[in-house]
């Protein structure tokens, strides 16, 4: 396998060959690993000594099903600890077809105010001047594009948000209908990748499949995970997350009273229901022109857990995931779906990580710029931090910043990353994932919402302590093996309870990469891999203070439950044993 490495500061362009080392790793495996290895631990993150690594996970390319998963991997601009984020998209795919195992973007060019676009051609990868874009917003970026290059290729891009270097944005993917809507989310990827000057990276389409080693072993082990997905209630078509999206889940964490609203205030919303993925359903089954449910973020999901949401006016709002649903929606008080559609997509435009957002707002809300449940107010911030105003670069710079800015004591974040949509006093495991990744506060590190809340993958009471470092630790080990192998983390509902799931994907893999991996190797990689992130944050200066709950926590109780973090610190840093 080949990587390319493209330098800033002398706009040079290599292609070389892998280092052995590297040569299993995909995935967050290998952009942790090489953001390990190449990276100076205490460089600025946005300075030339940062590095960006975009890697295809092991399988992406293949045939392997709900494969295609792309990971973005550096020093974060947001945590200050290393990161990776990844999302699903055919841009994965054609680099992994084309032999690419990774991208690296390092250094920095001399004039800040150029912009440039990587073009990854099977004939040729070149830098080409790409400052005609600068500032553009993603939808406008994806049409000029695909214009000039065919609505084929892959697009990885940056919004203006990310051009000011705020610590609240992500790397767009364009999904399977050049839609700039699949986002690697969260850290400030986004800042870290327009540091660099790079606008875009565009892969051209490529058609067949990724090298495969062993084709017979590849073929067992597909069908095997195939059949595992296809099965299983939550996984399979027609199930839970192919009907209503993640945002099944909005109704069910009302339900069980940790559902943050209003700034972690409460564990319920009173408009749950109108902003549920039950409410999208309906919408798209009224409007079929402009609504779609179970869509696809790459050819060959065979989950389609994807929402496309059509709004009064018709309009068709692309990935409305439940996360956004919750950050803007509940979180800041607002039920109305439709504004809420419309600041995904502006936040899809404008580059901006949907979940800081609304944790920012949310913060900014408490802290009196503007009430709860005001969505037109909230809009309108998006658009100062579209302009790169004083005031939207606070907002754009996640909950943490604001908190700062207003006097707000109540910031729900853990190493300066705003908390996803589950209340960590109700639901202890996912708390402990929030507080222990190396990621910052990160549901996908970890997601024990599915044995905490969902009953997928065993059996565990939301509300207890017993049992949750373990818990968290086992997840956080298999996801970071998930990660690293291009499958979505959806994947792990099926894997978790059919074993069988989880062989086929291990086999695919060694069938990929020549390796002898069993299940138990497939977790100590994970352990491997997570172990390495949080050495990376210790020579960055973290310490086991950084692995704690914001203080708020410990000291209001959550209504209905009325629940506290009550778990001991001594509890939470032996995760690390
Ligand atoms: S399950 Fe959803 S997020 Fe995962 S790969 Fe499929 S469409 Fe994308």
């Amino acid at each position: 396998m080949k990587w390319i490495r493209v330098n800033m500061s002398d706009l040079s362009v290599k292609v070389e060959d892998v280092p052995k080392k590297y040569e299993q790793m995909g995935g967050r495996w290998l952009t942790s690993s090489v953001v390990a290895d190449e990276v100076p631990a205490t460089c600025h993150p946005l300075g030339p000594l940062n590095k960006v690594v975009i890697a295809p996970g092991i399988l992406s390319g293949t045939t392997a099903p709900s494969s295609g998963r792309i990971s973005v991997g550096t020093k974060s601009p947001l945590t200050g600890g290393i990161k990776e984020a990844n999302a699903g998209a055919k841009f994965g795919q054609y680099l992994k077809r084309m032999g690419y195992s990774a991208i690296i973007i390092e250094g920095q060019p001399k004039n800040k105010e150029s912009r440039y676009l990587l073009t990854v051609g099977k004939e040729k990868v070149e830098l080409v001047d790409a400052t005609e874009y600068k500032f553009m917003g993603l939808y406008e970026l994806s049409e000029k594009l695909a214009s000039k290059y065919g609505k084929d290729v892959g697009i990885a891009s940056v919004g203006p948000a990310a051009e000011h270097l705020l610590a609240g944005t992500g790397v767009a993917f364009n999904d399977v209908e050049n839609r700039p809507a699949r986002y690697a989310g969260r850290g400030g990827v986004g800042a870290a990748f327009a540091s660099k000057g790079l606008k875009a990276i565009v892969v051209e389409a490529v058609t067949g499949q990724a090298n495969i080693l062993n084709h017979e072993l590849f073929e067992t082990g597909r069908k095997k995970l195939l059949s595992a997905l296809q099965e299983h209630a939550v996984t399979k078509p027609g199930g839970a997350l192919n009907t209503y999206g993640t945002a099944v889940l909005v109704n069910i964490m009302n339900e069980a009273g940790a559902l943050p609203t209003r700034n972690f205030s409460s564990g319920t919303f009173e408009g749950a229901k109108k902003i549920s993925g039950e409410a999208m359903a309906e919408a798209a089954a009224k409007n079929p022109k402009a609504g779609m449910m179970g869509h696809r973020c790459h050819p060959g999901c065979v989950i389609g857990c994807s929402v496309i949401y059509p709004d009064a006016q018709g309009n068709s709002h692309t990935s409305v995931e439940y996360e956004t649903l919750w950050a803007i929606g509940a979180n800041c008080g607002i039920d109305d779906l439709d504004a809420i559609a419309q600041m995904n997509s502006m936040c899809n435009d404008i580059g901006l990580d949907t979940i800081e957002f609304g944790d920012a707002v949310a913060v900014a809300m408490e802290g009196g710029l503007l009430p709860f449940g005001d969505a037109k107010g909230a809009i309108a911030l998006l658009e100062e931090v579209r302009k790169g105003s004083p005031l939207g670069k606070i907002i754009g710079s996640g909950c943490g910043t604001v908190g700062k800015v207003f006097g707000v004591r109540r910031v729900p974040a853990v190493k300066n990353q705003g908390m996803p949509a589950y209340e960590p006093r109700v639901v202890k495991g996912i708390g402990v994932t929030y507080i222990t990744t190396p990621m910052g506060a990160d549901h996908t590190a970890g997601y024990s919402i599915a044995p905490e809340i969902l009953g997928v993958g065993g059996k565990f009471d939301p509300h207890t302590n017993e049992g949750k470092v373990k818990l968290s630790k086992d997840f956080q080990a298999t996801t970071c093996f998930i990660d690293s192998t291009g499958c979505c983390v959806f994947t792990a509902f099926a894997i978790l309870d059919i074993p069988s799931g989880f062989e086929g994907m291990v086999e695919a893999c060694n069938a990929v990469t020549g390796a002898n991996w069993t299940t138990s190797d497939a977790y100590n990689i994970g352990l491997n891999i997570l172990n390495m992130e949080h050495q990376f944050n210790l020579s960055a200066g973290f310490t086991s203070n950084d692995d704690r709950p914001p203080e708020f926590m410990k000291l209001e109780p959550v209504p209905p439950h009325n629940m506290v973090w009550d778990m001991a610190d001594s509890e939470l840093d032996s995760i690390w044993k």
